[in-house]
């Protein structure tokens, strides 16, 4: 595309375009990067740059761009059938086919799933769906939902409540009612600092929900809802204690657990859901961006044979669904995504090789002097930057992680940032040459971001500000 022809898309993007999660003035002052194709880990934008994309768009192209059996069969859906709905005793194979792929992937006691189009619209299902359980239960007193601060379900009302965004509650609210958060099994940004020893940190995550379902009261605790490993938090992995140590909270006061495999499901963790890699036993898992590689909407709620069984046999007409729950075209895709998946024997790659193999390499940045912590599991990693004279956090001011983020970009690499995290979840198509490629950029970030630091001080920015 030629220079001219970008300036134009620029200017009309800046004119009509509202984007998501943005400062809309900032934006408009400085253009946005157009994206026009991607093939494999790559994406081009439009003046011909390649990029590495090591977030797989939002956590989503784990199978990469350009796959033409993707294509071909939302194409032959899209002829076949382009809409109808699950609403009113109709259902179309689609959306049965993939229902049972799910199934036969998801834990043994997963038997149903409820479609929806989005991650956020599951976990909107999830709400309805736990409160309408225990008024079944006769315990309809069983209406407050525990979630973490920190902790991401979404952007609806809902998906905003459960999660624990701070900075999104402020604005729009007041939240859903009935809903509360504890604290997060965060170690390097909370437990650290007061020189604790992870699993300890974590089992005293664990004792913190146990004293938030006291302060509420059993009776009146409907369920537990948490990411396996958060994910736009910052790429955040639990100490090893915790997970037990919250199972048995759980177990101990009856309370249903919500796990939210939105990007955990599907590989990211080297097995089918972070809940297998936990071993969680969940009631719920909402699930979406992997479940079609992001190729075309659609996400949905795994229910556990307890809930299930209570919702179909004492549940009459259950007020709720979606247009778009079980989309023809996009259940089609996210079924050939997932038989590809199998096929190619992916999550198992991830598990025994990729995984293993990014854990080594993305482990060698832990020696730059701006990290404090390189961390990984599968394919999901972040890097905690830390001023190299303390070890501390920099001075916020100096928004080290969006620096680090826009020399990655410029070095070739779409590494996020998540306040001074830097984090990745790229493809889990991506070759062990791609992930040495990934650790170079992101390596020359690095420096690049630690010359600029070092020549800028917290003074210079305050008077650049001013
Ligand atoms: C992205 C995400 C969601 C929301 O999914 P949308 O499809 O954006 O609505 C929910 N939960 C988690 C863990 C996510 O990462």
């Amino acid at each position: 595309m030629s220079a001219s022809k970008t300036g134009q898309l620029q200017r009309l993007d800046r004119a009509h375009h509202l984007h998501p999660f943005t400062d809309f003035k900032s934006l408009a002052e400085e253009g946005s990067r157009i994206i026009e194709r991607a093939e494999g880990v790559y994406i081009i934008d439009s003046e011909g740059n390649r990029i590495l994309d090591g977030m797989a768009g939002l956590w989503c192209v784990n199978l990469g761009y350009g796959r033409e059996e993707l294509v071909a069969a939302a194409a032959e859906q899209m002829h076949q059938l382009p809409y109808y709905n699950n609403f009113f005793k109709t259902t179309h194979p689609p959306a049965v086919q993939l229902a049972e792929k799910l199934v036969s992937l998801a834990p043994e006691h997963m038997n149903r799933v409820f479609f929806t189009g989005s991650g956020s619209e599951a976990n909107d299902t999830v709400l309805r769906m736990v409160r309408r359980y225990w008024a079944l239960k006769g315990k309809p007193g069983k209406q407050w939902v525990i979630g973490r601060e920190n902790g991401y379900h979404g952007s609806t009302v809902a998906g905003m409540s459960l999660g624990g965004m701070a900075p999104m509650h402020e604005q729009g609210g007041p939240c859903v009612p009935g809903i509360s958060h504890v604290r997060q099994p965060y170690w390097f940004g909370e437990g650290r600092s007061q020189g604790q020893d992870p699993d300890a940190f974590g089992l005293e995550c664990a004792a913190a929900l146990e004293a938030k379902i006291l302060e509420l009261g059993e009776e009146n605790v409907a369920a537990f809802i948490a990411e396996p490993v958060q994910g736009a938090g910052g790429a955040i992995i639990p100490p090893q204690s915790y997970w037990p140590a919250v199972k048995a909270v759980l177990d101990k006061y009856d309370i249903l657990l919500v796990v939210d495999e939105v990007i955990c499901g599907f590989g990211r963790l080297g097995e089918w859901f972070g809940s297998v890699h936990y071993d969680l036993e969940p009631d719920l898992m909402p699930i979406a961006k992997g479940l079609s590689s992001g190729y075309l909407p659609i996400g949905g709620v795994l229910v556990g044979d307890r809930v299930a069984d209570t919702l179909i046999e004492e549940g009459g007409e259950f007020f709720h669904g979606f247009t778009y729950s079980g989309h023809p075209a996009c259940a089609a895709v996210a079924l050939r995504n997932l038989e590809l998946m199998e096929a190619e024997g992916v999550v198992e790659r991830v598990r025994d090789d990729l995984g293993p193999y990014l854990a080594e390499r993305w482990g060698e940045l832990g020696d730059h002097p701006l990290v404090g912590e390189a961390r990984s599991l599968g394919l999901v990693g972040a890097l905690e930057l830390v001023d190299p004279e303390t070890g501390e956090r920099f001075d916020k001011a100096l928004g080290a992680g969006n620096l680090c983020r826009d020399h990655s970009f410029a070095s070739g690499l779409v590494m996020r940032s998540v306040g001074d995290t830097m984090i990745i979840s790229p493809p889990l198509v991506i070759s062990r040459e791609e992930i040495d490629e990934l650790v170079d950029k992101a390596r020359a970030a690095l420096d690049a971001t630690h010359q600029r630091l070092a020549v800028t001080t917290p003074d210079k920015i305050k008077e650049s500000l001013t």
